[in-house]
């Protein structure tokens, strides 16, 4: 354990640009309820009833209701100290960007500022129908879009959408430059994403609480939670630096 937080540090210090994936486990010492893993939240709500096409436009009530739950239970997260690790290696120049599957923008408010969200946000909104951005506010309140009078939703990927194209392109290809790649809070069992490791001509790095499919494919795994790990890696690239 203690060695491989050695190797990561030396390969952060070395690397010429190392980018960065995080999954919900990045979020969970947030206390955002991770969506896969075994007390996930999926385990209590069933993703295919509420975060689809379909409820958007066939049951919005409760679609509405489930999103405003989790847009509220944001206004009391703040990023952890694994977060601001992250936001001071990208102004130390260590790492060029994140690519995300989060869409709590807790990367932002830590300081991150290439963030590339492969979800989308839940923290920005727009109209269903005619696409024009809306209020948080009125997305709250259940009003429709004051353009059109459509379905107002937050700006993220549902189940049954595409992919955000150009963010996707942009992070595919910061990854295939990369000479490291730091996976951080994710199974890395949904697809696309899980390509990504495969992509990196560098060396890959996971960080993660439990064992995953993928652990074989890597060139090193630490277990660990993210904020953890990200701080003692932190103070040894510290160490390094002033000595
Ligand atoms: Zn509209």
């Amino acid at each position: 354990m203690e060695t491989n937080i050695h190797r990561l540090a030396e390969w952060i210090q070395t690397a010429e640009g190392t980018v960065v994936l995080t999954g919900a486990g990045m979020s969970t010492e947030s206390g955002i309820p991770d969506f896969r893993s075994r007390e996930g939240f999926w385990k209590r709500v069933d993703p295919q009833r509420v975060a689809t096409v379909s409820a958007l436009e066939e049951e919005y009530e409760t679609f509405h209701h489930f999103y405003r739950l989790r847009i509220r239970g944001l206004e009391r997260v703040h990023p952890h100290p694994g977060h601001q690790v992250l936001a001071r290696w990208e102004q130390q120049g260590y790492i060029r960007g994140i690519a995300t599957q989060n869409v709590d923008r807790l990367h932002q408010r830590a300081g991150n500022r290439q963030v590339w969200e492969l979800h989308g946000n839940i923290l920005q909104f727009h109209c269903h129908d005619c696409k024009k951005a809306a209020e948080r506010s009125r997305f709250l309140q259940q009003k429709p879009c004051v353009h059109c009078g459509g379905r107002l939703r937050p700006d993220i990927i549902l189940f049954g959408e595409w992919l955000p194209e150009t963010t996707w392109s942009e992070a595919m290809e910061a990854v295939q430059q990369a000479d490291l790649l730091l996976v951080i809070g994710t199974s890395l069992e949904v697809y696309p994403v899980n390509q990504m490791p495969q992509l990196c001509p560098g060396k890959t790095v996971l960080i993660n609480a439990d064992k995953t499919a993928m652990d074989r494919q890597l060139d090193l795994v630490i277990s660990g939670k993210a904020g953890e790990v990200l701080q003692h890696v932190d103070q040894i690239v510290a160490k390094t630096e002033e000595g």
